[in-house]
């Protein structure tokens, strides 16, 4: 696959999604770095989302919850370079009844070379990295060169 090159603004685009057993740990964090957090732009799956905003004051953009698309509409963003970074706290020790759309959603943030943080310490790393207030590019499979080859 031929790269090519995505700038990432100075304000990143951050999804921030949790489990159900996760979403007390990332209300936690979202509180406790929620300084840094307000300088960017924030999306959420549905339920994490109002959860976020209702005990934070962050200003979120919602998606549907999990379950009912929530993690395919991020998906669709991060495959239209709308989204620079996520933070998932999925859940390693239940089954939730989303697992393909789970799966899809790590899947398609790998292809788009999107950094995501999936528990506390990597998220943590993540959040205080200079590189959260600069412009960073990042190289993206170059879809141009994907499709001319696709119909030679
Ligand atoms: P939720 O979805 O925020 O609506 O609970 C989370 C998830 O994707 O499982």
């Amino acid at each position: 696959m031929q790269v090519t090159t995505r700038t990432m603004q100075k304000s990143k685009h951050i999804a921030l999604v949790a489990h159900d057993n996760y979403k007390k740990h990332l209300l936690r964090w979202t509180v406790e770095h929620k300084d840094r957090l307000k300088d960017h732009v924030l999306y959420a799956t549905g339920t994490t989302g109002h959860l976020l905003a209702k005990e934070t004051g962050l200003n979120i953009n919602c998606m549907l919850s999990g379950p009912l698309g929530g993690d395919q509409q991020l998906g669709a963003l991060i495959s239209e370079g709308k989204i620079d970074m996520m933070i998932f706290f999925w859940d390693p020790l239940n089954s939730v009844p989303h697992d393909p759309d789970v799966k899809a959603l790590l899947r398609i943030s790998a292809v788009w070379n999107v950094p995501v943080a999936t528990n506390r310490a990597s998220a943590n790393f993540m959040i205080t990295s200079p590189l959260l207030d600069q412009e960073v590019d990042i190289e993206i499979p170059d879809y141009e060169a994907y499709l001319a080859e696709r119909t030679l």
